[in-house]
């Protein structure tokens, strides 16, 4: 069945040949060039309440930028399998010690109407790439937080309140990092960081995989 479906996979990929997510060139999801064009975030973001670390792995531009817009809008999933192991190296190196990784949850009717979580989908294949469970299930986020563009940075923090709470019966693990797609105020990640140390997590590590500019403010 396995060799059937190789097969099967082999023909459709000769059918319709993989285009890069950033460059639109035939090959591979991502492609090594655009690989190279991504740009490392520089420095470091300022410290999150509730977060130990907080780590961004690129800049929010160009090919990147092409390449999230693929997965979140024209839901091509099977970019979130490149995107997810640039971020498995990062697992390792920022967020040593940690034994889960938890994507950023998304409220259940936005869910419902997108169909899919991105952060879970990136979270997924950086677990995997960095051989650690991903837990998709205990950390809910219990409201919608809709009107969070019109904010500032402080008045964000103080609507993300109780946004997010850990609904699993059994506790999280004590080391646990959170992975986002794109990091804006970093509000909804320290938010949900709190909502882990409140149900007993030590420590909360968080990565994303880009943010557009190089200061949280
Ligand atoms: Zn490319």
């Amino acid at each position: 069945m396995a060799r059937f479906t190789s097969l099967i996979d082999s023909l459709l990929k000769l059918l319709f040949p993989e285009r890069c997510a950033g460059c639109a060139k035939t090959g591979q999801l991502l492609c090594a060039a655009c690989c190279q064009r991504l740009a490392p975030y520089p420095g470091k973001p300022r410290a999150l309440p509730g977060l130990s670390d907080v780590t961004i792995a690129y800049l929010y531009q160009s090919p990147l930028r092409e390449a999230v817009h693929a997965l979140k809008y024209r839901r091509r999933h099977r970019v979130a399998q490149p995107l997810g192991q640039l971020l498995g190296a990062l697992v390792a190196e920022h967020a040593p010690r940690c034994v889960a990784v938890l994507p950023i949850p998304m409220h259940s009717t936005r869910l419902a109407e997108r169909g899919f979580n991105q952060a879970e989908l990136i979270a997924r294949a950086a677990a995997a790439d960095a051989g650690l469970p991903c837990l998709a299930q205990g950390l809910s986020r219990m409201r919608g937080t809709a009107q969070q563009a019109k904010l500032n940075a402080r008045e964000r923090q103080e609507n993300m309140r109780g946004a997010f709470a850990w609904v699993a019966a059994s506790a999280p693990p004590a080391r646990v990092v959170l992975i986002d797609d794109v990091l804006t105020t970093g509000a909804t990640m320290s938010a949900c960081a709190l909502a882990l140390r409140a149900a007993g997590c030590t420590e909360v590590y968080g990565i994303a995989l880009a943010r557009s500019r190089p200061d949280l403010g």
